[in-house]
């Protein structure tokens, strides 16, 4: 396997590049595999993020995808308050027609060449089978499948209860009391997550309206929650209500949804909820209380860097790695919120750049500190 370090000057014509640490691009002409490793910053911890396989109509557009997204789980790691940088790999290739085993082994060996400097784990286009085969080349993988005992499984259950920690900060912040007896959600997505959200929201009495594209989980909730209200996915932003949570898709927030809302909150899973800066200002000026999507969201990375710990006998910040201490790790994301609210009711800024002052004082000035 050919393997490049693609050089700061060329980087640097992208508008996404942040002084990465290293993007590097691997070929396989035995696999045909070709994939971009991209290492954001390790001031706190290896590199940590997602395995991302997607058929990228150019070498550019997955390059321009590695930087944004290794740039971003630096951000999510650093306010997670995990012992993780940001990374992230992407494959060109669709994986319904690409993907085999092979290739991922090639994608294996190409994460086991950075020495650890980066850790990979599921993503679009990957699986937990994908990261078994990736883990026969290389022990920098997590999401691997559990025993009896061990930690680690599907990430997403542990999402939802981040997102509804995330969620009730919201609430608490705008109503005075985090109580959800009565109080109505909007959810967009009945997805791994959006589901075990719905559920959690309907045990504490909340009005749920939801919408998804597929049927039969439409027919799953209505059987399991009966009072839930379904409705067309295109009239879910038009609802008036307390809180809206995107659990479906990214960019759902921009300049034709936005005017149409009548809600005081936005809480959900989804990544990337703003299709452009822009629409953060668009919600402030609305008076609608955002709640950062990529701290509220951290359950999952939350749950692989605890087996990551487990399994590799590290523990630099003296974590409780049992499954409650990950869990009550998980339970925080709620303070983490309510700090970022309070930084950004101080300095006037929307929560999103709260969020991101906070990150960034955390990956670069703490970890000054804890170096010198
Ligand atoms: P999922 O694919 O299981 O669920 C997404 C759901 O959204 C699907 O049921 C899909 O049919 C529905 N959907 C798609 N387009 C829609 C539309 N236009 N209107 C209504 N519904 C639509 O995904 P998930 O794992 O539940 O994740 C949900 C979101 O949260 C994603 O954006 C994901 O990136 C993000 N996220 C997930 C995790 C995790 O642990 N799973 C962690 C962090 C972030």
């Amino acid at each position: 396997m050919n393997h490049t370090d693609l050089r700061s000057d060329f980087l640097s014509t992208f508008a996404d590049y942040d002084g990465h640490e290293r993007i590097r691009r691997f070929e396989d002409a035995e696999t045909g595999l070709i994939a971009f490793i991209g290492v954001h910053n390790r001031n706190i911890g290896p590199a940590l993020g997602g395995c991302r396989m997607y058929p990228y109509a150019s070498e550019e557009d997955a390059i321009r995808d590695v930087l944004r997204l290794s740039r971003g789980m630096t951000y999510k790691n650093a306010l997670a308050g995990l012992p993780l940088g940001g990374g992230k790999s992407v494959i060109i290739g669709d994986p319904f027609k690409m993907k085999n085993d092979k290739l991922m082994a090639a994608m294996g060996r190409a994460v086991e060449s950075l020495n650890g400097d980066y850790i990979t784990a599921e993503d679009s286009g990957t699986n937990e089978h994908d990261m078994v085969v990736m883990s026969a080349e290389t022990k920098y993988v997590v999401g691997l499948p559990t025993k009896a005992g061990e930690q680690g499984g599907d990430p997403s259950p542990v999402t939802a209860l981040g997102v509804f920690s995330g969620l009730k900060a919201g609430v608490q912040r705008r109503y005075g009391s985090d109580a959800m007896t009565g109080l109505k959600v909007t959810v967009q997505g009945l997805g791994a997550v959006g589901y075990d959200l719905c559920r959690r929201l309907n045990e504490e009495n909340a009005e749920l309206f939801v919408t998804d594209v597929r049927q039969e989980l439409l027919d799953r909730i209505r059987a399991e929650m009966p009072d839930v209200r379904l409705v067309q996915p295109g009239e879910i932003f038009g609802i008036e209500a307390n809180v809206f949570a995107p659990c479906a898709l990214g960019a759902q927030l921009n300049k034709e949804t936005i005017p149409k809302m009548n809600i005081d909150i936005i809480a959900g899973a989804a990544n990337n909820q703003m299709a452009t800066p822009e629409d953060e200002d668009r919600v402030a000026d609305k008076k609608i209380l955002y709640v950062p999507d990529y701290v509220l969201n951290a359950g999952g990375v939350i749950s692989v860097c605890y087996e990551y710990l487990n399994r590799n006998g590290k523990n630099p910040y003296g974590f409780d790695l049992t499954r409650d201490g990950m869990l009550a790790h998980v339970g925080r994301i709620g303070q983490t919120i309510e700090k970022i609210f309070a930084l950004s009711e101080a300095e006037g800024i929307t929560p999103g750049r709260a969020a991101d002052r906070m990150a960034r004082s955390i990956f670069m000035d703490d970890a000054k500190t804890r170096t010198a």
